[in-house]
């Protein structure tokens, strides 16, 4: 009985890689340095991987910054911009592509399916000269087998690499990325060749697109392309990886039909119809990899029920034929438990992370072969019925309180219109209003004082002191500027969501839980283990402290239940909605507060909202209908005259639209400066709808600062489309990233736009 695991994490138990590349991009450290430091983190791996007594250990898995950037080096997809003139691309190019340099900006960049890592979009089109241009794979494939260990190398496969692909720039409307499968299959064979010349006797290929709603045409590339590359890979063991969905009956049926094909692997975790997909039809003779250890959270494996599914599936493939793997790569989740110092015993032994999972996998593959280790497997029923019966974890009072969410609606009682009146009349706001999205900069005194704090090496006088002379600066900056809505700043807060969750039951926070997002930045979510209830309040006293401070409305500045919640590792043992519900609870009592305190604005972001959309279509509606009433639930207690803002990062916003409306905000405010004719038909429905909105009139992301013409020019832009009386001006998001001497100049002008505006209309 064999084991293997689809992918690990890069960056190393305590950021390695994070800290090797910075020091190599500042020049502060030579290329070898870096590169040793990667070899030592392979090694390493590898190690651990051949010592827990995995049999199909991946290689190249590895990246100095996305898989999908090492595919586009493999195939020397090198957009010409980058003055690539051929032979192996080197870290120039590379880290180019992957971040741009002085005179070419970075290749753009999106999500990873719905996860929180994002991979630099290749950008083809019919011109691309396709050539064997990074020999990584084959590399690190020998590097693994001079170390004594045989591993299955990974590639993305042909078809969703080009599936993942945009057309380049100009064949935008008439580019048909699959035409391209021809030139790069001729690349795919060349490395194949060599994987097998090195002595390669697996060969894995990634092909995660197969989850999504795939037409036929999209379907029929992939039995195009296995039956190209069949005779190249004969003598080779050929396994096609999925993960994060199970495949519809169509993908299943083309996946099973692939030539050249020996194994499958499928997403147990998150493919709710996966084992009955087996069960209903498994070629004889074929290995199924059972993605049973889930790859995208930090929950311990549930053994026994882990070794009842693969023992059915057993049953269905052949004893010979079940291989136990992970669900999906490790990455996506944090590295190893090992290193948690803060987190207590019992919550620990909850917890798994890749380290961790690892172990879990192997151990499966024992007890499927008749050699349980009866001692792990106890320890681990134990962990399961301690966190089943924990105190910690279930509140009575808040599942009551959640279960009777359901199947009420929780909307205000007025409509918005109303509401804007009843709201106008009490803060009498001129038109085109004025405001932030929130923070301000934090500048490193500012860390500091918090690091202080937190370590104890200041009292909380001080730091109150602090705080409050920081909001202080930015009330008098925002007066002098002339803002009409002010924003405390959020001086007090490291994190948009940690700030909450370290002051709600049921968080716990790890020391090194790092998971990477993007090149070398990492995030650390907080992980959810219990019911979700507030002790105390939260920014009450901040925001009446803020608004004690001005006679201009303050801001009250929250986190809403969706965003918090994906941006956690949330617990696995009940539904996402019933967490999202408690959460909104909460959030709930925060603003009934805030609004008691003399808070008459009170916006509640939601940017990750679109984040949490499912992949396939078909879970849409119930996923965005949840998270919806989740928002809705936080304020459809309050009185008209309290004004309830939303702000949403940047998304694709048009297939959501109706949802936006329907979390009945009485002002949305979105980032926007990157995409104004993507926006469009949102500000034509919120028009309609009759809410203000306020889409960014500049790009926060950037260092430079817009003149006011030029934000003029924009605002009237967004005039011809909606009404005057329901625009509101604002950046695109918050400010925390900027410096001052950026900031103000750019507010200032932003206030002076719409300021002329306002004598024109
Ligand atoms: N209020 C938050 C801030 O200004 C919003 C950040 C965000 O949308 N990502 O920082
Ligand atoms: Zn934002």
């Amino acid at each position: 009985m064999a084991s293997h695991i689809v992918g690990y994490p890069r960056m190393g138990p305590k950021r390695e890689l994070k800290f090797a590349l910075e020091s190599f991009w500042d020049k502060k450290s030579s290329a070898e340095d870096l590169q040793k430091v990667a070899a030592d983190l392979r090694s390493s791996i590898w190690k651990q991987m051949s010592d827990a007594g995995i049999k199909y250990i991946p290689s190249n898995a590895f990246s100095y910054y996305d898989q999908v950037l090492d595919a586009t080096s493999m195939l020397g997809a090198v957009p010409p911009r980058y003055g690539w003139s051929g032979g192996e691309i080197g870290f120039d190019t590379y880290f180019s592509m992957a971040r741009g340099n002085a005179s070419v900006p970075a290749m753009e960049m999106t999500k990873w399916f719905d996860t929180n890592y994002h991979f630099i979009v290749p950008e083809l089109g019919p011109d691309v000269n396709f050539s064997y241009a990074s020999h990584k794979a084959v590399d690190e494939y020998k590097e693994a087998k001079a170390l004594g260990v045989n591993t299955v190398p990974v590639l993305i496969g042909p078809v969703s690499y080009l599936l993942l692909s945009k057309p380049a720039k100009g064949v935008e409307k008439t580019f048909s990325l699959l035409s391209l499968l021809p030139k790069i299959l001729p690349i795919y064979k060349e490395v194949i060749s060599e994987l097998k010349a090195a002595g390669a006797s697996w060969i894995q290929f990634d092909e995660p697109t197969l989850v999504l709603d795939l037409d036929s045409h999209k379907l029929q590339a992939f039995t195009a392309a296995y039956d190209d590359l069949e005779s190249t890979l004969s003598g080779l063991n050929v396994l096609i990886e999925t993960y994060f969905a199970d495949l519809t009956a169509e993908a299943y049926k083309t996946l099973i039909g692939l030539k050249g094909v020996t194994a499958y692997g499928l997403d147990l975790v998150r493919g709710a119809q996966t084992l009955d997909l087996v069960k209903s039809n498994f070629p004889k003779g074929k290995f199924l990899f059972a993605g049973v250890v889930d790859g995208r959270n930090i929950w311990a494996n549930d053994l026994a029920a882990s070794l009842s599914t693969l023992k059915e599936l057993e049953a269905v493939v052949g004893k010979e034929n079940l291989v136990v793997s992970t669900s999906c790569s490790l990455l996506h989740t944090a590295v190893d438990l090992v290193n948690e110092t803060k987190l207590d015993d019992e919550i620990k032994s909850w917890l798994a992370f890749a380290a961790q999972k690892v172990v879990e996998v192997n151990a499966l593959a024992k007890a499927l072969a008749g050699q349980k280790d009866e001692a792990f497997f106890s320890a681990n029923a134990a962990a399961q019925a301690s966190r089943k019966s924990s105190p910690r974890v279930t509140n009575e009072a808040v599942q009551k309180a959640a279960a009777a969410l359901k199947g009420s609606d929780h909307r205000r009682a007025t409509n918005v219109s109303a509401r804007l009146d009843a709201q106008q009349k009490k803060l009498d706001l001129p038109i085109l209003p004025t405001t932030t999205i929130g923070s301000f900069p934090q500048t490193l005194e500012l860390r500091r004082v918090r690091r202080e704090f937190k370590a104890n090496k200041i009292s909380e006088d001080d730091y109150i002191k602090a705080i409050k002379e920081e909001i202080k600066k930015v009330v008098d900056l925002q007066e002098e500027l002339d803002i009409d809505v002010l924003v405390h700043g959020e001086p007090e807060r490291n994190d948009m969501v940690e700030y909450f969750g370290e002051q709600l039951s049921g968080f716990a926070f790890t020391v090194n839980g790092w998971v990477q997002s993007y090149g070398s930045r990492c995030v650390k979510p907080p992980i959810i283990y219990g019911d979700v209830s507030r002790p105390k309040p939260m920014t009450v006293f901040w925001s009446s402290t803020a608004q004690s401070m001005t006679a201009r409305p303050m801001k009250g500045m929250l986190t809403g239940p969706v965003t918090i919640l994906n941006w956690s590792f949330v617990r696995n043992d009940q539904p996402r909605f019933e967490t999202c519900y408690q959460i909104a609870l909460a959030i709930k009592d925060e603003v009934e507060d805030l609004e008691k305190a003399g808070i008459n604005v009170i916006q509640i972001d939601e940017a990750a909202l679109r984040e949490g959309l499912p992949l396939r279509k078909s879970e849409h509606a119930f996923y965005l209908k949840w998270a919806v009433h989740s928002f809705r639930i936080t304020n459809c207690g309050v009185q008209d005259t309290t004004q309830i803002h939303t702000h949403m990062c940047y998304s694709n916003f048009n297939d959501i639209i109706h949802s936006i409306i329907d979390m009945d905000a009485d002002v949305i405010t979105i980032e926007n400066s990157r995409s104004d004719e993507k926006l469009l038909s949102v500000f034509r429905e919120g028009v309609k709808y009759g809410a203000g909105i306020g889409p960014g009139v500049y790009d926060i992301h950037s260092p430079r600062i817009p003149s006011t013409e030029e934000i003029a020019d924009r605002i009237n832009k967004m005039l011809a489309v909606l009404e005057t009386n329901i625009l509101w001006v604002n950046p695109d998001c918050g400010l925390k990233t900027r410096k001052y001497a950026e900031v103000k100049p750019a507010l200032n002008n932003m206030v002076a736009a719409a300021k002329l505006l306002r004598t024109q209309l």
